[in-house]
């Protein structure tokens, strides 16, 4: 955590989120431990870097929808900051990042993953919803380019209205930069849709998994954004978008 905070203070943010993962499917004791260790070196890197950097303490809680009872007491707690909403996996299904592509039924998956997204919109247990269209992530170059995301419009396009409805936000996510220019999730036409729906809350995120990664793709996510024409970029403070 001090290397990452002194990277993000390297590259000129002046806020960071720490979002460790709480993956709903395996259970309260795993993600109450991820919980406890993250707010312990959250405390410890405020005490340390707190006058240069707002450290923001937070969680990215996989699959929500599948258990609301745990995700509303892990999104719970005057400790929190943020919480991120992801689906990294439907029913019956594993993570996407390990999902073959060329299997004859992708489709079925794919369309389960916005229909998951759906429901997912309907919880009322975190702030912004991660990394729209993960699956594009984990597909090759070759995969994606036949893969066509706009039949999945309609559940993809009820999520955005009802997150909107909610007041609960998106992020424009940069983890893919490190792969090609190309590499925002979700895409500018998604970004678009959410502010017709009538979305206000955007946020940015480097998805960093080392600190070499923290803030990368940061100034090409904003660009984005403005493009689709959100003049405001959320970071949140206990549960609070500012
Ligand atoms: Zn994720």
């Amino acid at each position: 955590m001090e290397a990452i905070c002194e990277c993000a203070i390297r590259a000129g943010l002046a806020a960071v989120a720490f979002t460790d993962h709480c993956e709903t499917y395996l259970g309260a004791d795993a993600c109450f431990a991820v919980k406890d260790a993250l707010l312990k070196e959250v405390l410890e890197a405020r005490a340390v870097f707190g006058d240069a950097l707002d450290i923001s303490m937070g969680l990215e809680i996989g699959e929500p929808h599948h258990d609301t009872a745990l995700s509303r007491e892990l999104a719970g707690g005057s400790e929190i900051d943020f919480v991120i909403g992801s689906v990294h996996k439907v029913r019956g299904e594993d993570d996407f990042y390990f999902i073959d592509y060329d299997r004859p039924d992708i489709s079925d998956v794919l369309r389960k993953y916005y229909e998951e997204l759906l429901e997912l919109s309907e919880c009322d247990c975190f702030d912004v919803m991660g990394h729209i269209n993960y699956p594009l992530r984990a597909m090759s170059a070759k995969q994606a380019e036949r893969t066509d995301l706009s039949v999945y419009g309609g559940p993809l396009r009820e999520a955005l209205l009802s997150l909107a409805k909610g007041g609960r936000g998106i992020e424009a996510n940069s983890h893919c930069l490190k792969e090609g220019p190309d590499g925002i999730l979700p895409s500018l036409e998604v970004l678009k849709m959410f502010k017709d729906s009538g979305g206000k809350i955007v946020t940015t995120g480097s998805d960093a998994h080392t600190a070499p990664q923290v803030g990368k793709g940061i100034p090409e996510a904003e660009r984005l954004l403005r493009e689709a024409g959100f003049e405001k970029i959320s970071f949140f403070k206990k549960r609070r978008p500012v």
